[in-house]
Order: structure tokens, then sequence, then C-alpha cells
């Protein structure tokens, strides 16, 4: 059941009290979960076809079946970025069903902050080589408790946003600091074309991107910070952009210290 306050405002604006409005959205809930379960259904079912598929193209441009003229080069070219593109929006929304479902859990241990930004920076690298923009990290010896994959995928997620929002030339740095209550700040800033102040919050819904045509564009799915958020709160952390059009953005996030 839903229950929302109303206020009873007399005509000195004064509070008087309030209504209360109950609704039973237990059918809207079972519309939600099948639609959720649908789209996993479907996804998963996709997947073996997708990865066949893919691995199949990969085989033709080597060329070992046959050398292809250059007009068929080209049209591989797109078959293949564009089954890589449906492979990664399958994983994707596989990750974040799992993810939202609550049916796993997190395995967190004690980690050392500095291995973890390594390893995302070192898998990101050839991104980074491949659009010239420099990578730089500060790596700092903190430990946290965390499920170091899910970090490492947070991570990976708003580096490789930062290299596709920058320009060639461009700097992608990522940071940790220990802050007060204990708590430890990852930030990872990029040189780029920034995002406007009133899409700050909602980017970090589904399907939601800053330019509709950032999926096609840059090759995007829209649900990579949408997966960071689930997973950063299942940390019990905050994550959040802050941005300048034109000059750049820095995601935030937060996680707790290990103490003692
Ligand atoms: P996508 O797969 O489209 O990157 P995300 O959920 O990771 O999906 O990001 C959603 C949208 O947020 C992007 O499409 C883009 O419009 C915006 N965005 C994310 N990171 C950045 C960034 N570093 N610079 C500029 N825009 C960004």
């Amino acid at each position: 059941v839903n229950v929302t306050y109303i206020p009873h405002v007399d005509e000195q604006k004064t509070v008087k009290g309030f209504f209360s409005l109950a609704s039973d959205i237990s059918d809207r809930k079972a519309i939600e979960r099948m639609k959720d379960e649908f789209i996993s259904v479907v996804s998963h079912e996709l997947r073996t076809p997708l990865t066949s598929l893919h691995s199949a193209l990969k085989i033709l441009a080597t060329g070992r079946l046959g050398t292809l003229s250059l007009d068929g080069q080209q049209m591989l070219a797109i078959a293949d970025e564009n089954t890589e593109r449906l492979v990664r929006l399958v994983n994707n929304v596989l990750d974040l069903q799992r993810i939202e479902s609550g049916k796993f859990t997190m395995e967190k241990q004690a980690c050392n902050a500095a291995d973890l930004m390594i390893q995302a920076t070192e898998a990101m690298q050839p991104m980074a080589q491949q659009h010239g923009v420099t990578l730089a990290t500060k790596p700092i010896n903190i430990q946290i408790w965390v499920d170091s994959d899910y970090i490492v995928q947070a991570l990976t997620n708003l580096l490789s946003n930062a290299i596709k929002f920058s320009s060639p030339g461009g700097t992608v740095s990522l940071k940790v600091e220990c802050l007060q209550q204990s708590q430890v700040l990852f930030c990872v800033h990029d040189e780029g074309q920034g995002i406007p102040q009133s899409k700050l919050e909602s980017i970090f819904e589904r399907f939601q991107q800053v330019d509709s045509s950032d999926s096609r564009k840059k090759g995007g799915t829209g649900l990579g910070l949408a997966i960071c958020r689930k997973i950063i709160e299942q940390h019990e952390g905050k994550i959040w952009a802050e941005s300048t059009l034109g000059k750049g953005s820095t995601f935030c996030f937060t996680l707790p210290v290990l103490h003692g």
C-alpha cells in the first residue's frame, strides 16, 4: 500500500492537518515484477546466440575463410561493432537485474583501495590509448571492506564514460582520499564535454542519456551509471556527479573505511 499525505491548509495558509490517501499498489508491483522477469529471460536467451554470432564475425574478420572486398570488410566491421553493442546491452541488463533482485550476496572482504584502482586503470588503458586520452591515477593504500569485483566494475564504468566523453589529448584522473566520518572518497575526473546541471541526477536512472543519440554515437547502453549506483548503494555508499559544461565532469562515490 502506498500512503501519500496531503496537507490541509486554511485561508491564512496555516497547516491544519493532513489527509492521508492510501492506494493499493500490489497490481503495479506485480506488473513491474513481470516486466523485470520478462526482460531478464529475453536477455538471457539472447546471450548465447549473440555470443556465437560475435565469434563467427571475428573469424570472418581474420580472412582465414577467404578475403573480403573492401566494401565487404566495412560491412563486417559495422556488423561486428553492433553485435558488440548488443552483447554489452544484454550483459548490462543482466548485471542490473542480478544486483536489483537481491538474490546474490556481495562477497565483501578487506581490500586495499590502491589495488582496485590499479586493476581498473590497467583494464581501461587500451581504451584510453585508442581515444588518445591520458589516464592518470594516484593510488593510496587505504583498507576498505568491499566486494572487489563489483567496485572494480563501478570504477571501470566511470573511467570508460570519462574516456568516451573526452576529446583526444584530454586527461582522465582517478583519485582516492580519506574523509572524516570513516569514509573514503573515489573521484573520476575528466576534461570532456561536461553534463548540464539539469541532468546530473537523472543520468543515474536506467536508459537516461544527456543526448539520446549517445548510445549510437558512443556505443553506450544507458545502464552503466544505474549499475554503478546499485553497486555503491549495496556498499552503503553514495554516488553523485559534478560538472561544468565544456570543462569536464567529476563522478564521486564514498565507501566506508575498514576499522580495526
Ligand atoms: P552510457 O552507456 O550511455 O554511457 P551511462 O549510464 O554510463 O550510459 O551514462 C548515462 C549518460 O550520462 C551518458 O549517455 C552520457 O550522456 C552521460 N555521461 C556519463 N558520464 C559522462 C561523462 N564523463 N561526461 C559526459 N557525459 C557523461
